[in-house]
């Protein structure tokens, strides 16, 4: 799928234009291609006062990625990206001196630059002071997001349970948020907790963190699950695809594509988990991965809604996932890394689409529960959130509702694909491990939800 638009105003005539009119023009994402380096230029490395120590744990780690790391804010610097540890500031007036130096060097991030900022959870028990400083951090990311330009982002790591800020899931996350890898990820702030035993953060500065691995991938017929399988494939999982027998040439192109195996399947199937598990215990030895992908959209307004469209996307879109991880559970999987496609569509509401935003909400509430479930066996839920990405599935939405949806973001433009997929490959990652029960927005800072 293309966006001509975002074509036109960076090439030519088209870029000249705009420039003139002022029109909006939405940068050429960076995309992750290996080998590249992993910032577009040095990373600066700031904090409070209070929390300089940290700030020198996530340098060092930086520096073993081969980074090149400043830590004053200069003007001969074009800024791959900023990094603002704030983790031990306490008082709303401990962040200021630390978040002026940012602004001091904003003009001079480059393009698809990063901020990413390091900070802890609010917790039941923070006295006030403490509670608004932490609060306060959230808010000035989300801002501070809408201020970038240029293919620039902007995420936050948000430490829960003690975790370090050069703990093994910390450091993968800011890995993730650093690299291009996470391209149409913007705004958010991930809670990142201490990493299960036996994680390791170097996986995440190879190539093929997912060498050995086996990942499930349902709906990998056609769209995003293409992109999932792939992407999968390319950081050393071997995929098993699953989608319905009428998808099954589609199936077959992306089981070829990925060397992978098929497995022609309803989802709804009452079975569906168990027959999941055999595929992938007899073909390649058992299963460590599955992402949630396979869903349908039958819009309505309410009024008009037929049963049998409320029905089948219940069942296609939520249902299915349910049983599926429970039968998975129910047999004892070990260290099992799930992922489910939620929607922005399940955070914001969508009008026409009661049925929809039911299943992904549900996809959310489900994620929640099932993440201590799979704890106790070493695993881990996490869900996507992806918001307007440009699929089959978006193409059929009329011209003007469909531009809307691109624009209305701060990236001003719609995901692709591979965006969704490589921030669920990060989610899977071993790295990862203490990222547990969250929901990953993919969506360029939409202006859509919370
Ligand atoms: P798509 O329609 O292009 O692909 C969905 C795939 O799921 C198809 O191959 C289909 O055959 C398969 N599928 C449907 N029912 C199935 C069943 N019962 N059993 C097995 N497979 C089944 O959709 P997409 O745009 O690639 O979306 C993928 C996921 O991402 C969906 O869960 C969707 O809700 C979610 N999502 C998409 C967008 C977007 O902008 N495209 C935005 C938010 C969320």
């Amino acid at each position: 799928m293309t966006d001509s638009y975002t074509r036109l105003v960076n090439a030519g005539l088209g870029k000249t234009l705009s420039k003139r009119l002022g029109l909006p023009r939405p940068a050429v994402l960076r995309r992750y291609r290996p080998g590249d380096p992993l910032t577009v230029g040095p990373v600066l490395v700031l904090s409070d006062a209070a929390s300089k120590p940290e700030a020198d744990a996530v340098a060092q780690a930086l520096l073993r990625w081969e980074v090149d790391v400043r830590r004053e804010p200069t003007d001969d610097a074009r800024w791959g990206a900023v990094v603002l540890v704030l983790t031990e500031a306490a008082r709303p007036t401990d962040v200021s001196d630390a978040v002026l130096a940012v602004g001091s060097v904003l003009r001079r991030v480059a393009p698809n630059g990063r901020v990413v900022t390091v900070s802890r959870a609010l917790t039941d028990d923070d006295p006030p002071e403490l509670a608004a400083t932490r609060g306060g951090v959230e808010g000035f990311l989300r801002s501070l997001a809408k201020e970038l330009r240029a293919g620039a982002t902007g995420n936050g790591i948000v430490l829960t349970d003690g975790a370090a800020a050069d703990s093994t899931s910390a450091l993968a996350t800011l890995r993730f948020f650093l690299s291009a890898r996470s391209a149409f990820v913007d705004g958010q702030l991930l809670p990142v907790g201490p990493a299960d035993a036996g994680a390791d953060e170097s996986g995440t500065a190879t190539d093929r963190p997912l060498a050995g691995k086996v990942a499930v991938v349902t709906g990998a017929a056609r769209g995003i699950g293409v992109d999932i399988a792939k992407t999968l494939a390319r950081d050393g999982a071997t995929v098993v695809c699953v989608d319905v027998p009428a998808a099954g040439e589609g199936l077959t192109r992306t089981a070829n594509a990925v060397g992978g195996t098929a497995l022609q399947l309803d989802v709804t199937a009452d079975d569906a988990g168990t027959r999941i598990l055999e595929h992938a215990r007899s073909r390649h030895g058992g299963v460590d991965i599955v992402v949630h992908n396979a869903g349908i959209l039958r819009d309505k307004l309410l009024a008009n809604m037929k049963p049998q469209q409320w029905d089948a996307v219940i069942a296609v879109n939520l249902a299915s996932q349910l049983r599926i991880n429970a039968q998975l559970l129910e047999a004892g999987v070990e260290g099992l890394r799930i992922v489910s496609l939620a929607s922005i569509a399940g955070i914001a509401g969508n009008r026409g689409q009661t049925n929809y935003g039911f299943s992904k909400a549900g996809v959310i509430g489900h994620t929640r529960a099932t993440a201590p479930l799979v704890a106790r066996l070493g695993g881990t839920a996490n869900a996507v959130a992806p918001g307007f990405i440009e699929t089959e599935m978006t193409r059929t939405i009329p011209t003007v509702t469909r531009e809307l949806g691109r624009r209305a973001s701060s990236l001003q433009q719609g995901g692709l694909p591979v965006d969704v997929a490589e921030a669920i490959v990060f989610l899977v990652s071993p790295a990862a491990a203490g990222v547990n029960g969250e929901v990953l927005r993919v969506c360029g800072q939409s202006w859509l939800g919370r």
